[in-house]
């Protein structure tokens, strides 16, 4: 990791969940791991959940410092917030590092908050985005924002036929689009995100050739992303960084050695690994459906469920027999899916489980809840077949009977020996992306000549 020669800094500003950091976060590593001076800003409140060699890490501020987000209560609020507290403290930051040997040559700024690309163009420096979600949904809200697609969308509308994508039926959409009302503060800064895209100097986006190649080129001729992804530690992929096993940022306590010890005592293949990323919240309703469906399907199962939303799980779940599974609070994810004992993940389709599922070859059943999660989980069953979507019933509930017949189809049945064919298929294909030489690498790699040639030009 010894280079002497300046490649540039670059800061990295992600939104402040954990499915924005952790992608973020791997991509300063990837970059500190060719050179380049890498610093990852990141909200106060999160400040101390990093935890990752080779890179720097510097507070901002969203205006919450105790609370993140939760202190704010409520997402417009939060959002204004942190443009007009983000804006100054990072502007004091790039100023931190001025006239020094390292001064800032390039902010990569998460997709959701595009006035970073205005601070940067303040202190004369290079902006790039970078997006966390797949380039099929990333074509779709730029599509709004362009003004060629028009909402509502509704169950009555003709499959979405866009350039590069699949047909959309009304179940795939994102929910935002489905039901504009129900979020407008998500949906404006889903779309604000091409406000000024044109005037970045790089787009970057969390996804690769192989698997989105002609969803991005889809959308090329409003805007062209440099595929760069799975930004998913090295350890699963090209392992090229040395002891890269995590991410390096933990929101919660992971309770990963308990679970380790307990997935070691379990065969091959056997354990259902069941969880809904850091924001999903179910119903009563919903998790008790889910616990029907472990304890009659009768197979392991290592269930995430987050404190806020234990209280939900049903009293005879509780006190039933623990022998078939664990629940935890938080575990690292990653390092579960990894283990041999896992056959199968239940996933919420979040782009960064989806790309984790994906990278490490476990078949999944999608149970998409919400955002682009049924974007994800439709491309997971039908145009990648690595996985199956549960139905849900007119009440939007996934029935026990109906996971069931999920987890038994890809992990019994004919169809999973497909899903678990294909699975290995994409692994393969993410590891060679990432990989020297891949096409992810490749994109890295000119970024960082660009960076190289900017502070060439400065001395
Ligand atoms: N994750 C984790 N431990 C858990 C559950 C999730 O480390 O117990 C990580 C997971 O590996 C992923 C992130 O949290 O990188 C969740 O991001 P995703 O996009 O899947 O979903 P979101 O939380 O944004 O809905």
């Amino acid at each position: 990791m010894e280079h002497k020669q300046f490649k540039g800094h670059v800061i990295l500003l992600p939104y402040p969940s954990q499915g924005h950091i952790n992608p973020l976060l791997q991509f300063a590593k990837r970059l500190a791991s060719k050179g380049v001076k890498a610093t990852l800003a990141t909200t106060h409140y999160t400040f101390n959940s990093i935890c990752a060699a080779h890179i720097g890490v510097e507070p901002i501020s969203d205006g919450f410092d105790e609370g993140g987000f939760s202190q704010a209560g409520n997402v417009d609020f939060y959002l204004k917030s942190f443009k007009e507290e983000g804006s100054r403290s990072l502007s004091q930051l790039i100023q931190k590092f001025k006239d020094s040997s390292t001064s800032v040559t390039c902010v990569v700024y998460d997709s959701f908050l595009p006035w970073a690309l205005d601070v940067a163009k303040q202190h004369g420096i290079y902006g790039a985005s970078f997006f966390t979600n797949s380039a099929a949904v990333c074509s779709i809200f730029s599509r709004i924002h362009h003004g060629r697609l028009a909402l509502p969308l509704t169950p009555e509308s003709k499959p979405l036929m866009l350039p590069g994508l699949p047909p959309l039926n009304f179940r795939d959409l994102p929910t935002f689009l489905r039901f504009p009302d129900s979020y407008p503060a998500y949906l404006a800064m889903k779309l604000s995100q091409y406000s000024n895209l044109n005037e970045a100097d790089w787009v970057f986006d969390n996804t690769f050739e192989d698997l989105e190649g002609k969803e991005a080129k889809g959308v090329s001729e409003l805007w062209q992303a440099k595929l760069i992804g799975p930004m998913v530690p090295s350890a699963y992929l090209d392992e090229r960084i040395k002891g890269d096993r995590g991410y390096g940022s933990s929101l919660w306590k992971p309770l990963s050695e308990e679970c380790m010890e307990w997935l070691e005592t379990k065969p091959s293949q056997s354990v259902v690994y069941i969880s809904f990323g850091s924001m999903v919240s179910l119903t009563e309703e919903e998790t008790e459906e889910i616990a029907r469906a472990l304890e009659e399907s009768n197979l392991h199962y290592l269930w995430i469920v987050r404190e806020t939303e234990q209280k939900k799980l049903p009293k005879w779940f509780l006190e039933s027999n623990k022998e078939k599974g664990m629940v935890v609070t938080w575990c690292n994810q990653l390092e579960m899916l990894a283990h041999p004992a896992v056959g199968c993940f239940v996933t919420h389709c979040g782009w960064n489980s989806t790309l984790e599922g994906l990278s490490l070859g476990v078949p999944m059943v999608g149970v998409p809840k919400w955002a682009d999660q049924l974007t994800d989980a439709k491309f997971v069953e039908e145009i990648w077949g690595i996985g199956v979507r549960a139905k849900e019933d007119e009440e939007g509930v996934v029935r026990r009977e109906e996971l069931i017949k999920c987890l038994k189809e890809v992990m019994e049945g004919e169809r999973g020996k497909d899903i678990k064919s294909n699975a290995n298929k994409w692994k393969e294909l993410a590891k060679k992306a990432i990989s020297e030489g891949g096409s992810s690498d490749e994109c890295i790699n000119k970024f960082v000549q660009h960076l190289m040639a900017i502070v060439e030009q400065i001395n």
